[in-house]
Formats: C-alpha cells, structure tokens, sequence
C-alpha cells in the first residue's frame, strides 16, 4: 500500500463525467480511493452541470475543474470537450482516466485519453441492447469499449459481451458500483435522522392512503408518441394510486409532461430530487415505472418491483430475477401491467422480492484494487511514455 501510495501522489486517478447518474457510480469509487489516501481528481465536462454537482455534493464531495462544456446535442458535446479534455489530460498526467457508463462526457472522456496517451479504464462496461437502441449510448458504450485497458463489467453477461466483440483483456466483472451509492446513502439515511428529515421534506404533502406508484421518464427514444402513451398511462393509473414523477428538466419532457399531467389530481410532479430524497422515495414506493438505467439496477436490490418502460433493456438482470418487466410504452399495456403488480398481491410479492442481480455493494473496492495495482496499468503510461507524450505534444 505504502508504494501505491508514493505513486499516486503524483499521478492523480481522474474522473471525467457530467451527469447525475455519473456522479452517483462514481461517487464511491472516489470516497474509496480518499480513504486509501490516493488522489482522485474529478474533471466535470458540465454536460449536466447543476445536477452533477447537486449528486456530487449529496456524497460530500465536488469537481476539481468545471470545464463548463455544455451542448445541444451529443456530438457537440463531443467535439467542444475533445481539444479540452486532451489538454487537461496531458497536463494532470494521470495514471488512469475512469469514464463511467455510455454518455456524451464519457466518450469524450476516453476519446481524449487515448489521444493523450493516457490510460484508460470503463467502468459499467459491457451493457448492450444488440441493436442501434439507445442511440447515441449502445455507439457510445461500444467505442469506449474499443479503446479502453480496463473494463469493469457489473454482471458476467456484459463481460461476456465484451468477450463476444473481440476484447480478451483487462475485463474484471465487480459489480454495478451504483449499488454501492444505493446501500451507502440506505446506511446514512438510516443512521442520519437530520438526513432522513430533509430527504422526507421533499415528499411532504404526498397522501399515504393509496399506494405510491413512482415513475421516472428521461430517455431521447421515448421523446413523441412513447412519452404520449406514457402519460396518458399515467394519467389513468392516478385513479387508483398517487402518482409521484420527478420531472427531467430537458425541455423535450418536461413541455409534454407539464401539458399532460399537470395540476391532476392524484400526480405529483416533483423537481429532480436529490439522490438522497430519491432513494427515500424508492423505499417507501409500491412501484416503479421507469427508463431509466440507474433505476432498473438500483429497484431489485431495494425490492420495488419495476415496470420497464422500453421495449428492450442493456439490464436483462432484473427481468431474470424477476424483479423487472419490459412493459413498452403502450398505455393500455402499461396500464394493465401496473394494475396487475398493484392489485395481485402475490404477483407484487414476488416482484418485491429484494435481490441483487447488479452487484453487492463491493464494486468500488474491487474497481480501485485494480486502479492502484501497480502492475495492473498499461505500458501506455509509464512514466517514461507520459515525458515522452508530453514532450511530444509542446
Ligand atoms: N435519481 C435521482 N433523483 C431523481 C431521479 C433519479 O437521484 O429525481 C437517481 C436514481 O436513483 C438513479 C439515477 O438518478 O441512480 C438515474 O439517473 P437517470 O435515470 O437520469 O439516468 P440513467 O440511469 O438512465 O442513465
């Protein structure tokens, strides 16, 4: 340990990422390696900057630099955060660069490395759809698979997809490291009463009657005619349930969701919460209707079960253990399926039957023993090769 303390006080372990869902996974690596007394360096593209630092923040932690870099759309992101991102590369020199999952930040990210000569490491490697869906991500989460030394599958199916496209090293299946954030902000809003009174402020208000039904809708495949049968699902299921809907800010949800569902009676239309107010939302919901990745993992372990509004999933986990549905976005299907979990009390109990098909909680720890094995880094950045490139590139 002394030695993998020596060297990273000078070869920083940096983090590029710019979501929420990014700032969550992450966050446990980096809370991991400060305990070990390596330097983590969190590099925020700004893709999305108020929630990234929010989540960041919630986990006690924040960004060591703000690139600000925030597009319209995916390849702009892209190409804005490119030139940037290489030059912060070349100038931190750090051991690894760690991207997490399929966004635009962390294909900037990898891109970036590669191009500085950096080593690279993926974590949630290896998801995939086997179709161009979700486009931009499956591309995204492809790309980085091709360029990266290390890829830390959650599941022994996505390492088994990266196995299938060719890859043969640097794969490590540890976990989805977001349960390690679901099970630590589970601890702290058990043990923290002034935690688990603000997180429960955001819900004040809500009638507990009837079941809370939770719905969370952000995907750019669901925009138009899906996100129209989604609400109007929604609308209907809100006759026998209190509907509970953190509204993505993208103005391409928020618009219709405002038109559709708002001032209805039985649908509370909330803010993105913090992940702590959300996490105490999961706890105390019926069911989940989402498409969101980050929510299929995390439902299974808390045991809400999950109605999946996607006709297809990278997380085919949970629907094997029985915790998850594909239901589409379908009103009539999404309706009937809701019914059926929220009135067949056996069929809810199986479904909410807790399981931890994406990991244990140790993902973090099994990430970082392999960030910080000193023979575990690629030749790509040995001291001698980073002089070089950074020689190479003044
Ligand atoms: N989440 C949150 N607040 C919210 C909605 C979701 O903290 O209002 C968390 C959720 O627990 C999960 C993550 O955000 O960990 C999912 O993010 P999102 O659905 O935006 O992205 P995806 O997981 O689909 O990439």
């Amino acid at each position: 340990m002394a030695a993998d303390h020596q060297d990273f006080a000078i070869s920083p372990i940096m983090f590029v990422a710019g979501t929420r869902p990014e700032a969550i996974k992450l966050a446990p690596l980096i809370l991991d390696l400060q305990v070990r007394g390596a330097q983590p360096l969190v590099v925020a593209t700004g893709q999305h900057r108020d929630m990234f630092d929010e989540t960041l923040a919630g986990f006690g932690l924040q960004a060591d630099r703000d690139l600000g870099v925030m597009a319209p759309s995916p390849g702009g992101q892209v190409g804005q955060l490119l030139p940037v991102l290489a030059d912060v590369i070349r100038c931190e020199r750090p051991a690894w660069v760690v991207v997490q999952g399929d966004t635009s930040s962390a294909v900037a990210g990898a891109l970036a490395a590669r191009y500085a000569g950096a080593a690279l490491a993926h974590v949630e490697a290896g998801l995939r759809t086997g179709t161009h869906d979700p486009h931009p991500e499956e591309m995204h989460r492809k790309l980085v698979a091709q360029m990266a030394d290390l890829h830390f599958a959650p599941t022994a199916a996505a390492a088994a997809a990266l196995r299938a496209e060719g890859i043969t090293g640097g794969i490590h299946i540890t976990g989805n490291s977001g349960i390690d954030a679901l099970l630590l902000m589970q601890a702290r809003l058990a043990g923290d009463a002034a935690l688990a009174q603000t997180a429960a402020a955001a819900l004040a208000g809500i009638p507990r009657g009837r079941p809370w039904v939770l719905a969370t809708i952000h995907r750019r495949e669901n925009r138009g005619r899906a996100l129209a049968g989604i609400l109007d699902a929604l609308a209907e299921l809100a006759t026998e349930a209190e509907i509970i809907l953190p509204v993505h800010p993208g103005p391409a949800i928020r618009g219709p969701v405002l038109a559709r569902l708002g001032g209805r009676a039985g649908v509370h239309l909330l803010p993105p919460l913090p992940y702590a107010s959300f996490v105490a939302l999961m706890l105390q919901s019926a069911l989940v209707l989402t498409d969101s990745g980050g929510v299929q993992e995390e439902s299974p372990a808390i045991g809400l079960p999950c109605l999946v509004l996607r006709d297809g999933t990278e997380r085919p986990e949970g629907v094997a253990s029985g915790n998850a549905q594909l239901v589409g976005c379908e009103t009539a299907a999404v309706v009937a399926a809701a019914r059926a979990v929220l009135r067949d009390g056996a069929l809810w109990a199986r479904m909410a039957r807790p399981a931890l098909p994406y990991g244990n909680g140790s993902a973090a720890a099994a990430i970082n023993r392999e960030l910080l094995r000193p023979t575990g880094k690629s030749s790509a950045q040995s001291p001698e090769n980073w002089l070089r490139s950074a020689v190479h590139h003044r």
